[in-house]
């Protein structure tokens, strides 16, 4: 299998949709003994330094969501918590399940010196297996749609989960709803030997990115390129091609990476949406993308698919 570089893709379960519209085979699969879930508490997943049940080769110290089978949650818990089907794994599946709605999961659930709650965005940059940073991706993005969408948006009744987690349907009016991604592009664009990255106001000091921003409705992804780098730095584009994407759960943004070839090195910044920006030579981000001491600015570490796309441009990928 092919291994991505942008954290969160590279998830190695088969998320067999054919089968998890059954509740009957759900039901079944989630009462194996083989079967594991991983906990979460408002957004965050349960991890320890135990070593990971799919991880083979564990580092020193590395993070793992911490797998517990079914029994650890079947008292009291279960009725008041969301369980979602992950993907199977050889023979084994995987949930997720969201103690949210119980005060003190550590306590209840009895699980309080096996790991802790952690924040999915911190986890990214520590010693974890991308695969299961993968899979925790994937139940956070769940868990936030379904707290987002607990009411019908046709009309306002309240709607109910189905299929493992992967559709709600209205009480009332029978409407289906489905988990809801959002498209983001993030672009690099380019003018010879330059590429251009902006700043915000809400940056650390010093860091520097490419700049980014929802694609709206009726539009393709070139067009939100071309017109972001417009509205926000002024920068008219020839050309735009995909790089890479990245699935990123706060909450349920598709990051999708394009390298864009501006026809001119003229740019007039937004004021509001970009604090500075400029074009930096391929020299100057080669400096700054390896960390170098003389760099007088740095970019986005390894977790952002922005490093990735000006990593491209600095190895001229
Ligand atoms: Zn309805």
């Amino acid at each position: 299998m092919k291994v991505y570089p942008n954290i969160f893709s590279n998830n190695p379960l088969d998320r067999v949709s054919y089968l998890r519209s059954d509740p009957e085979w759900v039901n079944n699969i989630m009462l194996d003994d083989k079967s594991i879930f991983v906990p979460f508490f408002k957004g965050q997943p349960f991890v320890s330094k135990i070593s990971g049940l799919t991880s083979k080769n564990a580092l020193e110290n590395q993070l793992n969501p911490a797998w517990f089978p079914y029994k650890f949650f079947e008292k009291n818990i279960v009725d008041s918590s969301i369980i979602i089907f992950l993907g199977l794994l050889y023979d084994r599946a995987y949930f997720a399940i969201d103690l949210s709605k119980i005060n003190n999961p550590e306590d209840q659930v009895n699980i309080k010196n096996m790991g802790s709650f952690e924040d999915l965005m911190g986890l990214s940059s520590q010693p974890i297996e991308s695969g299961e940073l993968a899979m925790l991706g994937q139940a956070k993005a769940i868990f936030e749609w379904h707290k987002s969408h607990e009411f019908c948006s046709r009309c306002g009744e309240k709607s109910n989960m189905v299929e493992a987690g992967y559709k709600r349907i209205c009480g009332s009016c029978k409407s289906e709803h489905f988990p809801r991604t959002d498209p983001v592009v993030i672009m690099l664009a380019t003018y010879n030997n330059h590429a251009f990255l902006g700043r915000q106001k809400r940056f650390p000091t010093g860091m520097y990115s490419a700049l980014a921003g929802f694609v709206e409705p009726g539009e393709s992804i070139e067009e939100a390129v071309a017109r972001e780098l417009n509205e926000e730095a002024g920068i008219i584009i020839n050309n735009a091609t995909y790089h890479s994407s990245q699935p990123w759960a706060f909450p349920n943004s598709l990051m999708i990476g394009c390298i864009a070839e501006s026809a001119s090195e003229e740019f007039k910044l937004d004021e509001i949406e970009i604090d500075e920006g400029r074009w930096f030579t391929r020299d100057e981000l080669k400096n700054a993308i390896n960390g170098s001491e003389s760099s007088k600015f740095f970019v986005p570490p390894k977790m952002a698919i922005a490093h990735h796309l000006i990593k491209a441009f600095v190895d001229n990928k």
